[in-house]
């Protein structure tokens, strides 16, 4: 008996022993040694997106058409405002309102740069029109913050860039590097004639950026609640995208006198089927890597929990799982969103079918996903398959510790003062996934302080987070 308490007395203290060792090796992300910049506040790139936010250059879905007037509007006012950049730089358009603008640097021997953001915005609803504080393409500017549908996404990225690019030309700035500014017009939705076609013609022309920079991750204070220190996060990879369709046909027939099951009650199962599981969950490296550096500025435990994730994985992942955003960042996520059934209120119909939208973690495929579903639904009088038109499988990510990550990490703590970066997972997906394939990094940031509003109502930015982004793309334009 007295052995037996020995031995698992020596076990405690080694476990204890190889806790402690990992805890104490996760370091602080160094404290910020390099000094901020002054920010001045750029009232006159206010009002420019304030311009900007009140032409209404909507995507309202993918087989809607656009208002092409609006659209050409826009470019009308891109040639207004930035005269510079117009005749200095190679412009080209794609599509009528997608465009690049060459930057010719002086060291053609360097890999290009490319820098992204897209002109057009998600409607609003007519419903949510009355709840918005001032009306939603007014661009209204009150008490240095710019109101409007795009002040958030994305118009304050592409404003930023090109405020940066011309107030550069007036000062007879030239870039080290080769710079390819590209501005999508269909980013809402999904990019397919605007960067798909961009990024077809760098295929064609052999251009192959060493570093790609779109929207995505932003600067936060508040979601981070025991970090004490604005957390900066850069996406580094992207969830991937699948829809698929499940459909299910038994004969219909008079409602006054149902089976005991229809198309529409098998449809019904197998969506809660499907719901009320999750594919098995993966801390991916982004992840992890935010995980970490999180970690390290809070409790010992809470270090201790991280630095040990051989022992404690499982409740990491419950714990995420509690929440929607961090639940998604630990799983490829299905829901549907497209249901249909029916066309008469006493006519049962022979056929219902539902779509699912799945947004697949790297490490995960769309046959994954198909996969998933079939056996979560196990019923043969349902057909599954998935849409390839809109498939686009996970991304791989970019290293962290790759050059052009520590260039935005020592870029962004030029502008934001004691702030922790981080690499992470973007949930969501954007333009820049077409130029994964053939660019050596890609990472997606938007240098924007705790947004509001974004692609909901109240859509808003500070004059102050617009003028750090133009200060932070004339650092990036700057570097070498
Ligand atoms: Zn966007």
């Amino acid at each position: 008996m007295k052995t037996l308490l020995k031995i698992f007395l020596v076990g405690l203290i080694i476990l204890l022993g190889v806790l402690i060792f990992n805890t104490m090796k996760l370091k602080n992300e160094k404290q910020n040694q390099v000094s901020t910049i002054d920010i001045p506040k750029d009232d006159t790139a206010a009002k420019h997106l304030s311009e900007a936010i009140q032409i209404k250059t909507v995507s309202f879905g993918d087989t809607l058409p656009i208002d092409t007037a609006e659209f050409l509007k826009f470019r009308m006012f891109m040639e207004k405002t930035y005269p510079l950049m117009h005749s200095k730089l190679e412009k080209q358009s794609f599509n009528q309102f997608s465009y690049v603008f060459k930057w010719k640097g002086k060291d053609s021997t360097k890999a290009p740069f490319v820098l992204m953001a897209h002109l057009d915005v998600v409607p609003v609803e007519a419903i949510a029109e009355s709840k918005w504080t001032y009306p939603s393409f007014s661009g209204m500017i009150k008490q240095d913050t710019i109101w409007g549908r795009g002040a958030v996404d994305d118009k304050s990225s592409a404003i930023a860039i090109m405020e940066a690019t011309e107030q550069l030309l007036k000062n007879n700035f030239t870039p080290e590097r080769t710079f390819y500014i590209c501005f999508g017009h269909d980013e809402e939705i999904a990019g397919k004639r605007g960067a798909n076609i961009v990024s077809k013609w760098f295929k064609e022309n052999n251009i192959k950026p060493a570093f790609v920079l779109d929207e995505g991750g932003m600067i936060d204070t508040e979601k981070f609640k025991d970090v004490k220190r604005p957390v900066a996060v850069i996406a580094t990879g992207e969830k991937g995208f699948v829809n698929v369709d499940i459909s299910v046909t038994i004969p219909g027939g008079h409602s006054s006198q149902p089976e005991k099951e229809t198309a529409i009650d098998v449809l019904n199962s197998a969506i809660q089927k499907v719901r009320s599981n999750q594919m098995p969950p993966i801390i991916t490296p982004p992840l992890q890597s935010l995980l970490e550096r999180t970690a390290a500025e809070q409790s010992f435990l809470k270090k201790m929990i991280i630095s040990n994730m051989w022992l404690f994985k499982n409740t990491v992942i419950k714990n995420l799982e509690e929440n929607k955003q961090t639940n998604a960042m630990v799983h490829t996520t299905l829901v549907p969103t497209i249901v249909k059934a029916g066309i008469k209120d006493n006519v049962i119909p022979s056929i219902a079918n539902a779509t699912f939208n799945s947004r697949i973690l790297p490490g995960q495929t769309s046959d994954d996903v198909v996969n998933f579903v079939k056996s979560a639904i196990n019923d043969d009088r349902v057909s599954v398959k998935k849409q390839t038109i809109s498939l686009m499988e996970a991304s791989s990510s970019t290293p962290s510790d790759h050059p052009s990550f520590k260039m935005l990490e020592s870029i962004t703590q030029k502008i934001v003062p004691n702030v922790l970066v981080s690499p992470y997972l973007m949930i969501g997906a954007t333009d820049s996934r077409y130029y994964r394939p053939f660019s050596e990094a890609v990472l997606n940031f938007t240098p924007m302080q705790n947004a509001k509003g974004f692609h909901g109502i109240d859509e808003r930015i500070g004059i102050t987070d617009l003028s750090r982004m133009i200060s932070f793309y004339k650092l990036v334009l700057a570097e070498k």
